[in-house]
């Protein structure tokens, strides 16, 4: 928030890399002077306040700079620093109440580090004088509200949007006429699809990885690998794609942000793409802070999911790498992103979600549910803004083991909350809590199998892999 009251802020006051001349420097001790205060400015030197209800995103502890990620507390706090609001609840809250909210639709851009710490006033500056001092101090006083937003985004729109990245609002379709992958394939065939997740090993050993991969095959179309959920190391997820491939299975290629940087996000996936693996499932990454200790990085992150799908949809339908370079022998991938759609309000997480599809979000996979009638008004808020049609939507559902794992899901999980009811069920179950985790998947598979704009399931086994082919014989989705 805005720092009138002075308030811990997650970012550090960035530092210019370079020692800039008096002149800059000067200008950049001003321009902080004022936009800090006003408006919680870090000095990021990529300033997007005018998209962000000139509230400063570099205010969240990961710097996400395309809205809220899935971590929201039922309290609309930041799950890695709880006696905080979410920054990005704050934003959206603002840009609604100020009819600001397609401006949040743009996709923005990452940071480029090379600009931190400098100012951005003097670009301003140029900037204005370019397009004439006068025909700007007009444009902006003008009753018409047409020109008075050309002449603000002839100014504002091409700081915030540097040639190398041309963000928009618009939604870009796949360039692809053909499924690259049996998954997509089945989607676009109309199935109800299923997927699950093998857990990745902790050692290096893969004999109960083939186990589980080979236990689960004949009832799923795709496995999911998790990128070291819960920010715990484990056998990276392109490892066991790779031996899912090896074993005649299709993979879901799950990168967190958390962990990657731009240049290691594009290298990654032309590798991957080389070897077999074409669903790639974009996320943030739960932060540090629920990890273990000590604990890692938990600040910013290079890129965040959107700039993710932005990045990748570019590469493989255009051929070029975020620096500019084109290339031949394009990648195939099926884009996915991951949403929470209880996370925040519907009407908020609608818009997130929409952003992530015009970026290139061609499949969801939805945290866990519970509440499967809770997902009425996010579908209806999906389908008002026209997107039910460009995703498909495979809900996350969990087989929950016993008590304690429901109790952990409920407190620990960023994005998972759940019902006091389910919670009662868990703990009267006593030793049949494994039984009754069961009946709860079957309960909310059977009635989202019966809601329009769901596509499939996604079984989040909780290292509980038998326990697949039971859920889908039973629910009836048997292939
Ligand atoms: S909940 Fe997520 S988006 Fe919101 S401030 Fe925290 S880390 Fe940032």
């Amino acid at each position: 928030m805005s720092g009138i009251k002075p308030a811990r802020r997650w970012q550090p006051a960035f530092s210019p890399f370079k020692k800039e001349s008096l002149g800059k420097r000067l200008l950049a001790k001003l321009e902080v002077s004022v936009k800090g205060p006003l408006f919680g400015c870090r000095m990021c030197g990529n300033c997007l306040l005018q998209e962000t209800a000139f509230i400063c995103p570099m205010e969240c502890p990961k710097g996400m700079r395309n809205g809220p990620c899935g971590g929201i507390t039922p309290e609309k706090n930041c799950y890695v620093d709880e006696t905080r609001k979410c920054i990005w609840y704050t934003i959206y809250k603002k840009a609604l109440r100020t009819g600001r909210e397609n401006t949040l639709l743009e996709v923005l851009p990452p940071i480029d580090w090379n600009k931190a710490g400098t100012e951005t006033w003097g670009d301003v500056v140029r900037q204005i004088r370019k397009i004439g001092t006068s025909k700007f101090i007009g444009g902006i006083v003008s009753k018409d509200t047409v020109k008075k937003s050309e002449v603000w985004d002839s100014v504002f729109k091409t700081i915030r949007q540097p040639e190398w990245w041309q963000g928009d609002s618009r939604y870009h379709a796949s360039a692809s006429l053909e499924p690259v992958s049996e998954l997509e394939s089945r989607f676009r065939a109309g199935e109800f699809v299923v997927a699950t997740e093998v857990t990745p090993p902790i050692g290096a050993g893969t004999d109960k990885l083939i186990r589980d991969i080979e236990s689960v095959k004949p009832y799923v179309t795709a496995i999911n690998f998790t990128d070291s959920s819960s920010a715990r190391p484990k056998m990276s997820s392109i490892a066991c794609c790779k031996v899912a491939i090896d074993k005649g299975t299709e993979p879901v290629f799950q990168v967190a942000a958390r962990d990657i940087t731009r240049t290691g996000l594009q290298s990654t996936i032309i590798g991957a793409n080389a070897i077999g693996i074409r669903n790639i499932l974009c996320i943030t990454g739960d932060n540090a802070i629920i990890g273990p200790s000590p604990t890692s990085n938990m600040n910013i992150v290079d890129i965040d999911s959107v700039q993710m799908l932005w990045i990748l949809r570019k590469m493989r339908d255009d051929g070029v790498y975020l620096d500019g370079r084109s290339f031949k022998n394009l990648p195939k991938i099926f884009l996915g992103a991951a949403t929470s759609p209880f996370a925040s309000d519907p009407v908020l997480q609608a818009i997130k979600d929409h952003k992530k599809v015009n970026a290139g979000a061609q499949f969801f996979q939805t945290n866990l549910v519970f509440e499967p009638d809770r997902l009425d008004l996010w579908l209806e808020q999906l389908d008002k803004r026209n997107i039910l049609n460009k995703v498909f939507i495979l809900i996350g559902v969990a087989p929950l083991k016993s008590y304690k794992i429901a109790q952990y899901l409920h407190t620990n999980v960023p994005g998972v909350s759940l019902p006091e009811k389910i919670l009662k069920r868990m703990e009267k179950a006593g030793e049949s809590a494994p039984e009754e985790g069961v009946q709860i998947a079957l309960e909310v598979i059977d009635s989202v199998k019966r809601k329009q704009g769901i596509n499939g399931i996604h079984i989040m086994t909780l290292s509980w892999e038998s326990i697949v082919k039971r859920i889908v014989t039973e629910s009836g989705l048997c292939r």
